[in-house]
């Protein structure tokens, strides 16, 4: 190749280098946004998740407590028919023992009753956190649809935005040579969107690594396309484009 044609093939690569970093900016975006979109839907299903957990919470209570109010309500059966048989004990022992087991069902009864209130205050407490989780819930849950509409408008609107950058950059792609495209293809692609980069002050555009006056001599002599011993990048001045 003359120096005239490496000249050329780097301009053309410079320029189709150019599209590249929007193009690779915008596939990044593109690639972040359902990301962060996600994280939002993680927060709203945590949220929906808790709310279930309070509402599991609340039916496990009511079942104890409709349990609690059979036990109650055969206790009471059992009161009322052993104080109607105490009329029929004959002797004063057998009256005494019944009063007796009377009084430990009242007992029991009373435990029971304090059962079904704690119950009660629980389950006070539990419809409450689902009211307050439900706002939470439905908050998150907007936040998230707009979100994500906000999130499928952008990311249509970038690839609508890639696919013009791309049409322009097979425009310059077919101007360009076959092999120096390929090496310029295989690094954009490895290098995260860039390919050829300027000198500048002595040192590599891409990694920063100074270069000695012989590598920058080389370049500038544009017999063959020049790549940085460090990160592989193509190589050029930017005065002598
Ligand atoms: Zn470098």
């Amino acid at each position: 190749m003359v120096a005239q044609n490496v000249k050329e093939v780097i301009r053309k690569l410079v320029a189709i280098q150019k599209i590249d970093e929007e193009l690779f900016a915008f596939r990044r975006e593109i690639r972040q946004k359902p990301e962060e979109l996600a994280q939002i839907k993680l927060h709203f299903d945590n949220k929906k998740e808790l709310l279930h957990k309070f509402e599991a919470r609340a039916k496990e209570l009511e079942l104890a407590r409709k349990a609690k109010e059979l036990d109650l309500k055969s206790k009471e059966q059992d009161i009322i028919k052993a104080d109607g048989s105490l009329m029929q004990l004959k002797s004063n022992r057998e009256y005494q023992a019944r009063l007796f087991e009377i009084e430990n069902m009242k007992v029991d009864k009373a435990a029971i009753e304090e059962d079904v209130l704690k119950l009660m205050e629980e389950s006070e407490k539990v419809l409450k956190q689902i009211d307050a989780e439900k706002i939470v819930v439905d908050g998150e849950e907007k936040k998230y649809l707009a979100e994500k509409e906000k999130v499928d408008a952008a990311v249509q609107k970038l690839t609508e935005d890639s696919s013009g950058l791309e049409s322009r950059r097979r425009e310059v792609m077919v101007t360009v040579e076959k092999e120096p495209l390929a090496l310029y293809e295989r690094i954009v692609e490895n290098r995260d969107g860039v390919a050829i980069v300027p000198i500048v002050n002595n040192a590599c555009g891409g990694c920063f690594m100074h270069l000695p006056a012989q590598v920058i001599n080389k370049i500038k002599m544009y017999d063959v396309l020049v790549r940085c011993e460090i990160c592989a990048r193509l190589q050029y001045l930017q005065e002598d484009l």
